[in-house]
């Protein structure tokens, strides 16, 4: 039996060691305030901006950590990484600099700017239809073949260790925190923040944001067992999973208190904040943990927010100026 409870979760010991091996690598991003923020909000808000992150998210810390704590035998092989965006972003970029060959699977209809920074990272792009293909078979597949390691998007405790490093940094940067507010997609995010929040700030309440079209992880959270739903249809395309992965659910359940959405107006209505008020670019993704402390935040209290990502085609964000 591979439950939940037999699988070996990382801890944040294993976040130290990511951030160690990223130190130099990864930069440590900025925190940011905002006084609009903080009158709108009556709270003390703290956005750790991984939109200036390498690679344009947090991924980048997770497929680096991964990458890198590969056997050498491994490395040489090469890599597999199956994702729309972000992460096979952040692989290619990783392999690039530990000069891995990286073999990137991503769905035919994803944003063609990601397409493309992928190959100019130097992966090789094999591209699958959405509706018919099933990605996991073909990494799998290709792994086989080639030997290759597969790196996944959150479902792995070296790429969870990485995702920690944010809120490590975040923590150690402003001091404790009455809540922190995470975006969610498959849960190696928040599931890295709540290792980093429990050690460095044992006090702090970690809540975690989905889009409202796709809260398969509230339903899991408050159901106690992982519930998978068809692929939501919401702006947050880096939200855009079906469930919770094994690692991060079982992180989840130990570490996080809440779990809460936005819909995607209020995502729209986030980015246009972010860029009007702060001079910053948020993809609809990267928006998640803000909308929702801006919806529910405690007057008074320290909220940490991961501001997730930053990768926004610029036809979208045409449309969303126009609108
Ligand atoms: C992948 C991604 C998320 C969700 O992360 P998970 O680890 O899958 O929960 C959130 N924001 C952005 C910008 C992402 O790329």
């Amino acid at each position: 039996m591979t439950g939940p409870d037999s699988v070996m979760c990382p801890g944040f010991e294993n976040v130290r060691e990511a951030s160690a091996r990223l130190s130099g690598v990864a930069h440590v991003t900025p925190v940011m305030t905002s006084r609009q923020a903080d009158a709108q909000t009556g709270a003390s808000l703290f956005f750790k901006m991984e939109n200036l992150q390498r690679g344009g998210a947090f991924k980048f810390r997770g497929a680096y950590n991964a990458v890198a704590s590969l056997s050498m035998d491994a490395r040489r092989a090469g890599v597999v990484a199956f994702s729309s965006g972000n992460h096979a972003l952040s692989v290619a970029l990783a392999c690039r600099l530990l000069g891995v060959k990286a073999t990137i699977i991503m769905p035919n209809d994803a944003p063609l700017a990601k397409m493309a920074a992928a190959r100019d990272y130097g992966a090789e792009v094999i591209l699958y239809d959405r509706a018919t293909g099933d990605r996991d078979a073909m990494a799998a597949d290709l792994a086989d073949q080639r030997g290759l390691a597969v790196i996944p998007p959150f479902d792995h405790p070296d790429v969870i260790a990485g995702q920690g490093t944010a809120t490590a940094e975040l923590i150690e940067a402003v001091g404790p925190l009455d809540y922190l507010f995470v975006p969610v997609g498959g849960g190696g995010l928040i599931a890295g923040s709540a290792l980093a929040a429990a050690a460095l700030s044992p006090e702090c309440r970690v809540v975690g944001v989905e889009p409202e079209a796709g809260d398969d992880g509230r339903r899991s959270f408050e159901s106690g067992s992982i519930v998978t739903i068809d692929t939501p249809d919401t702006i947050a395309d880096g939200a855009r999973t079906r469930s919770l992965g094994e690692y991060p659910f079982h992180i989840i359940r130990r570490h996080v208190r809440r779990m809460t959405t936005v819909s995607d107006a209020a995502l729209e209505w986030q980015m246009s904040f972010f860029l009007q008020r702060m001079k910053l670019l948020v993809e609809p993704t990267g928006c998640l943990g803000a909308a929702a402390a801006f919806a529910e935040a405690e007057k008074g209290a320290r909220i940490g927010v991961i501001v997730s990502g930053g990768n926004v085609d610029l036809p979208a964000l045409g449309r969303l100026a126009a609108a």
